[in-house]
């Protein structure tokens, strides 16, 4: 018996549940399963429960694990990325949903160009201001999606990411949420293009977030659990940072 299975079916559950709710269709919600801390072994059993989207929130932890893992796994990268790691980010994922700079874009698209990678790109952006918080500020936006029109061959932006403030009534998500699908529809208007992706929603706040339009929900805790404090070889650098 496959532990994965129970929490994975709850989680298309309510998935499924709030997308009612919202008269939207449950397909059009992409669940992105976050094994960050968890080992390779943990995202077979999750590949063979049906996930099939994963996000890792650093590019040392998945270069150890992505080919360790099955190659049917799509990954997405949803921490922040530091420049010098671009390289080997385009490599390993097809979307990458932290962009949260116009230097980035630019690191990024080189790189992509440099590794024939074509991945697709969301903007991130800080909603809620907490200085905590990457993200490009709302007024940061238009620029940086001008920029990414003019200049992106090898990127396709697809989309804006946002972060709640951590909060354990999910109600309070709710108008951050609502900022962002604002901002998108402002840049879709502005700009003449589709912007059609909303990453937003974790655990704790992913029903609201789909009410509010998310289609990607980046989910950890609900399927696997409380995250180990580490699941790498103790060498790796990027493990002195602990988990999220
Ligand atoms: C860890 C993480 C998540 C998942 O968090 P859970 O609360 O475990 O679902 C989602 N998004 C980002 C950016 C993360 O770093």
């Amino acid at each position: 018996m496959n532990d994965l299975i129970p929490p994975y079916e709850s989680v298309l559950a309510r998935i499924a549940a709030a997308a009612e709710r919202a008269g939207r269709a449950a397909g059009d919600v992409r669940l992105v399963a976050v094994t960050k801390t968890h080992g390779p072994d943990v995202v077979r059993d999750a590949v063979d429960a049906g996930m099939d989207c994963f996000g890792e929130n650093k590019v040392q932890e998945a270069a150890w694990k992505i080919p360790l893992s099955p190659a049917s796994a799509h990954w997405h990268l949803i921490g922040h990325l530091q420049s010098n790691k671009a390289r080997q980010a385009v490599r390993l994922f097809e979307t990458i949903h932290s962009v949260d700079s116009v230097k980035l874009i630019d690191t990024l698209e080189a790189a992509a160009r440099q590794a024939g990678a074509r991945p697709e790109i969301y903007l991130e952006v800080n909603v809620s201001g907490e200085p905590s918080k990457y993200g490009l500020t709302p007024e940061a936006l238009p620029g940086a999606v001008e920029h990414c029109l003019a200049t992106a061959r090898a990127l396709t932006l697809s989309g804006l990411m946002t972060m709640a403030p951590f909060d354990p009534e999910p109600e309070h998500a709710r108008p951050h949420f609502a900022r962002l699908r604002q901002l998108r529809d402002e840049i879709e208007a502005r700009f003449r293009i589709g912007l059609p992706h909303l990453s937003m929603g974790m655990t704790g706040d992913f029903e609201v977030a789909i009410e509010e339009g998310a289609t990607d929900v980046r989910i950890g805790t609900a399927l696997f659990g409380a995250r180990p404090k580490l699941a790498r070889p103790a060498s790796d650098p990027d493990t002195t940072a602990g988990a999220l």
